[in-house]
């Protein structure tokens, strides 16, 4: 791997874990949702980071992919799982972290929390070269059910690659039995999902993030001038709340609308256990050698 490569990945690391840190003191009872979101968003701003994704901020049987819109109206309460998701990138270089945070006193809830972050955690310890994709899956399925809760086998860790936030290989929260092995320097993000319902997620409606794929010609202004202004994400994930700020609602739906039916819009609909159980989340990036690098350990 280039040094520029490696520092970039090492920059948009710290700056994802700094951001999602931030972001995790701020998620109190009381709370605004899209204030703490705006506050990361913030963060990572002033940090001189790049977006990956919009930061994400999924509550309880939400597993990820909820972004508040422009007129979200969310007060953390007693009792939330509260997923905080953060990706930044550095010339395309992506740091992609998340973490859970429990607004309540009750020990299954705290258990939950640390079902997910120990299955990261064990499945850290065993990244090299040679380690399979089986041998991840099964690390981090075993500190789930030993705690009582069942992975999301519909969701998974990932490569990344300059501008790819979902490369391969697929990293599983369970044993697929895939011999494929990990190889230096490959680059993934690991993260777990623990649930107290199916383990099975499923796409909803209403998307507040969206990217673009590909190019196709456009037919009204309005909508090409949205699009190009999208292309500063270069198809890399965008929340409807910032093209909002900028357009306004009206113009950025009937833009949205069109990219949709030229098909060049991707949604991420927000992605709900099956069975509504609660879920918890972490996630770290790492740099695959003899000795892993964290990238989104740092402080
Ligand atoms: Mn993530
Ligand atoms: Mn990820």
């Amino acid at each position: 791997m280039d040094k520029e490569i490696f520092d970039s990945y090492i920059k948009a690391g710290k700056i994802a874990a700094q951001a999602l840190e931030h972001g995790k003191n701020l998620i109190k009872i009381g709370a605004s949702l899209l204030k703490v979101t705006e506050a990361v968003e913030k963060k990572i701003i002033e940090l001189g980071g790049d977006f990956a994704f919009p930061p994400q901020i999924s509550l309880n049987d939400i597993a990820a992919h909820y972004c508040a819109g422009p007129d979200d109206k969310t007060v953390f309460k007693e009792g939330d799982v509260v997923k905080l998701d953060v990706g930044v990138h550095i010339n395309g270089f992506v740091g992609d972290t998340a973490v859970t945070v429990v607004l309540s006193k009750d020990e299954k809830l705290k258990l939950l929390e640390e079902a997910s972050r120990a299955a990261l955690n064990s499945a850290l310890k065993i990244i090299k070269p040679g380690v399979t994709l089986s041998e991840i899956g099964r690390a981090i399925h075993a500190e789930i059910t030993k705690r009582g809760f069942s992975p999301i086998r519909n969701l998974s860790g990932h490569g990344l690659d300059q501008f790819v936030i979902h490369d391969k290989p697929s990293v599983p929260n369970f044993d697929t039995g895939s011999e494929e092995e990990l190889v230096k320097d490959q680059v993934i993000a690991i993260e777990p999902f623990a649930s107290t319902g199916a383990g099975i997620i499923y796409e909803s409606s209403n998307p507040t993030i969206f990217s673009i794929k590909g190019k196709k010609p456009v037919r009204s202004p309005m909508t090409r001038d949205v699009l190009k202004d999208l292309e500063q994400y270069n198809e890399l994930p965008f929340a409807l709340r910032w093209i909002v700020k900028k357009h306004g609602e009206g113009k950025t739906r009937f833009a949205l609308r069109e990219l949709k039916n030229i098909d060049i819009l991707k949604e991420y609909p927000p992605l709900p256990d099956k069975a509504h159980g609660l879920v918890s989340q972490a996630e770290h990036t790492v740099i695959v050698r003899d000795k892993p690098v964290i990238t989104t350990l740092q402080k």
